[in-house]
């Protein structure tokens, strides 16, 4: 099991705006283009644009904080959504750049975000971290690197047969493709 975020977000904003979308190029930084709670690069939603910016405390029950800094996490529309102005007190969601965030939901090999405690039950459920979407964005990461590699071998792999000349060249021509559709995101 590994952390859910790959880079431990960290709010370093210190301004502070009468809007709160003002923040939304500060949160993008500090959340390393990443969704606080399901880690998934923004690049999957339209990036900067389209991503949501979450109020950790609802605004609708706090609306002191809806412009506090340290209140906004900057939010995949899966999540955002998915939590809306559910709030409660005692043992429901945990502030994505708190270190108790890591040690409530971790990450299997599959890339499934999972919890063994009751608390961290409830976030994975009431932020729908059970997606499918989640798993496979996390392992189309995984996978584009150790393709590098792959490429990488392949090109210092030395073939004069042309028959496994073919074959290598179909089977790049096929990698190219795969590249070109997922490099702009897998959009919503
Ligand atoms: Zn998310």
């Amino acid at each position: 099991m590994i952390n859910v975020q790959k880079i431990k977000p960290t709010r370093t904003c210190a301004k502070s705006y009468s809007d709160y979308r003002s923040f939304r190029g500060y949160l993008k930084g500090d959340f390393n283009n990443r969704c606080g709670y399901c880690d998934d690069p923004d690049l999957h939603c339209g990036q900067e644009i389209s991503y949501h910016i979450d109020h950790f405390k609802p605004k609708s029950k706090f609306p002191k904080l809806e412009t506090n800094y340290d209140n906004l996490v900057y939010s995949c529309p899966y999540c955002n959504r998915a939590k809306s102005d559910k709030w409660k007190e005692k043992n429901g969601f945990i502030d994505p750049c708190s270190r108790e965030y890591d040690e409530n939901l971790q990450r299997n090999d599959k890339g499934e975000i999972q919890s063994t405690t009751e608390r961290g039950k409830y976030i994975v459920q009431n932020l729908q971290l059970y997606l499918r979407r989640h798993k496979l964005i996390w392992a189309l990461a995984i996978l584009g690197k150790k393709k590098l590699q792959l490429d990488e071998s392949l090109d210092a792999m030395p073939t004069n047969d042309p028959n496994e000349l073919k074959i290598l060249r179909k089977f790049k021509e096929i990698q190219e493709k795969i590249d070109a559709y997922t490099a702009g995101g897998l959009g919503e």
